[in-house]
Formats: C-alpha cells, sequence, structure tokens
C-alpha cells in the first residue's frame, strides 16, 4: 500500500513549521515533518470528537481487533486524555485469533491500557469457523451481525454508553459508494459518523478517525511505535466492500483529494441521524431486536434447522455498524 514517507529536495520545508519534511499528504497538496504530521492527525481525531459531543469525562470503549486502525484510535484517545477501556471478542479463528489477541496484549501492557476479552463460543457455544460451517450464509455477514450484537451488548454490560470503532475514511467512503451504487436508501439515512442510542440496552456509536485514511493511520502507527496485527482473516476473500475502496483509490490516485471530498461533502451537509427504535425484545435472549427474534438467535435458530428469515432485523442491523 502507498505509504505517505518521502524524500524531498534539499531546501524544502514542512507547510506547517518551516522545518526539513519526510511526509507527503497528497490529499491535502501539503508536505509535513513528524511532529506536525502527529498534530495534524490528532487534531482531525479532536474535531471528529467535537463533532459528536463527547467530552474527555465520558466513558469510552474501544472495539480492538489488534489491527492498525483499532490500535492506533485507541493510542489517539488515550493520547487526548479519553477516559478509555478496549474490549476484544475473540472469534476462534485459529492462528489469526491468537495472533490479535498477542497484538493487543503488547500494545495494551507497553501503555498501561486496560481490556476485556471475550469468546464467542464461549457465549453461543461455536466459534466462527464453526458456525460458518454449519450455515449457508456469507461468513462476513454473519460474522459483522455476530459481533455488531455481541458488543453492543458486552458495551453496556460494561457500563459504558459510548462504543468508538475504527473505521476510518476509506472504510467510509467505500461504504457510502457501495450504497449509493445500490441505491440502498435506508443504509444512506444512517450513515454517519456518530450514531447515537436509541435504547437503554445500545450504546451510542462513533468513528473517531472517519476523517484519517488508511494510510494516514499506517504512517501513525509507525510513529507511535503502534505494532498491529498484519495477518488477515483467512475468510477475507472477495469481500465486495473492497471494490469500491479500489475504485475510489483509482479515482485519488487521477484527482487528490476526491476521496475525502465525496464523503464529507455528503456528511457536513447532514444532521446526526436519529435512527428509529421500534425495538421489541428478542423472545430467546431477551435483548432488543426490530423482529421477534434479534439476528444472532435468528442464526442460531437457523443453523439447529429451526431457522426463519426476519429480513427486517438483517436490514437494519446491517447498517447499524
Ligand atoms: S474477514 Fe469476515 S469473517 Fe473475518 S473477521 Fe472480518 S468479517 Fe469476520
Ligand atoms: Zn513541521
Ligand atoms: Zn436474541
Amino acid at each position: 500500500m502507498n505509504d505517505v514517507f518521502a524524500e524531498f529536495p534539499k531546501g524544502a520545508k514542512c507547510t506547517r513549521c518551516r522545518e526539513y519534511p519526510n511526509i507527503r499528504l497528497a490529499s491535502h497538496h501539503t508536505i509535513l515533518c513528524s511532529s506536525c504530521f502527529l498534530h495534524y492527525f490528532r487534531t482531525a481525531v479532536q474535531r471528529a470528537m467535537k463533532k459528536f459531543r463527547i467530552t474527555q469525562d465520558q466513558p469510552i470503549l474501544i472495539a480492538v481487533s489488534g489491527g492498525k486502525d483499532s490500535l492506533a484510535l485507541w493510542a489517539v484517545l488515550s493520547e487526548l486524555g479519553y477516559n478509555t477501556k478496549g474490549i476484544h471478542l475473540n472469534l476462534g479463528i485459529g492462528d489469526f485469533s491468537r495472533a490479535s489477541v498477542e497484538a493487543i496484549e503488547k500494545f495494551a501492557a507497553d501503555r498501561q491500557l486496560t481490556w476485556s476479552e471475550y469468546s464467542v463460543e464461549t457465549i453461543l457455544g461455536f466459534t466462527l469457523p464453526e458456525i460458518r460451517e454449519r450455515t449457508r450464509r456469507a461468513i462476513c455477514s454473519v460474522c459483522g451481525t455476530i459481533k455488531r450484537q455481541l458488543i453492543n451488548r458486552l458495551t453496556i454490560n460494561e457500563g459504558f454508553l459510548n462504543l468508538a470503532m475504527g473505521h476510518n475514511l476509506d472504510d467510509e467512503a467505500g461504504r457510502l459508494l457501495g450504497n449509493m451504487v445500490r441505491h440502498r436508501t435506508q443504509y444512506l439515512e444512517k450513515q454517519y459518523p456518530y450514531l447515537p442510542s436509541t435504547h437503554p440496552r445500545l450504546p451510542a456509536k462513533l468513528k473517531p478517525l472517519y476523517r484519517l485514511e488508511a494510510h494516514e493511520i499506517r504512517t501513525y502507527c509507525k510513529l507511535m511505535n503502534i505494532a498491529p496485527l498484519e495477518m488477515k482473516c483467512p475468510f477475507s476473500r472477495g469481500a465486495t466492500s473492497h471494490l469500491f475502496k479500489e475504485a475510489l483509490s483509482f479515482l485519488e490516485h487521477k484527482m487528490p483529494g476526491t476521496k475525502r471530498d465525496f464523503l464529507f461533502t455528503y456528511v457536513n451537509r447532514r444532521e446526526p441521524p436519529q435512527p428509529e427504535s421500534p425495538y421489541q425484545v428478542c423472545r430467546e435472549c431477551g435483548e432488543p431486536s426490530y423482529g421477534n427474534l434479534c439476528s444472532v438467535c435468528n442464526i442460531l435458530d437457523r443453523m439447529s434447522g429451526k431457522g426463519e428469515s426476519n429480513p427486517v432485523d438483517e436490514l437494519t442491523q446491517a447498517s447499524y455498524p
């Protein structure tokens, strides 16, 4: 992937402080030194938090996978003085899950940060590979549903009202393009980096990295000595979301700044969505649900052969990451 580190001719100057630069931000048509890049990165997160109206005294639980985005998010929010704790949901995917936990353990120990680990197998009785064997649906969709719902529950059980996730500008712009191409208006209505809570059992969701591109996050990790998980999930092949991101990267390469403009013009002209909350209670687990059976219980029922379709629930949950 492209890196923002670059060599500059003698006499080149950082746009902000006039020292010798080592970083090029093509989408901003600017060159920076490391220290000014870190200032830019932190400011982008502060601007997001201001937009979400979240202050340092509001505790934030951070969903951590061990990848670059979630570790960078945790590091920068801690640096900025936010009261944070990590939460990791172990999917039981062999070496991948073991490496995820190792990356989080090292990161948190180095910085004396606290976190909790939960296991899908302990909660649902199956690892993700076992669920994959027993269900015919695309595994990333099933995994997304399970992660969303379990992390929602666990956030509330841990006593937090705010859940932060590491989605970056590329993720959000790719998702926006995908939703536009497919005319998914019901998803577009909810596409915003902050979603308020609509139920006492659902936390508010925030995406403080939405102003930062993936390669900027990689650069922050290098400068801050963060060693994220490099291994890819063995089930990740073939996700169509990558195609929309690649399409935007192509445009970005030809016209730097396009990706940011595309996302920000959409986000900035909107008010935070107020998702409706027509919640019922899941008849199996008692958690909030759009139908009488929540998405996770629906998956478990289908695995045991007594499943039923609950399209409204799946549709709405899928748009509420
Ligand atoms: S790639 Fe798919 S299966 Fe693997 S962790 Fe991500 S969503 Fe889950
Ligand atoms: Zn500088
Ligand atoms: Zn349920």
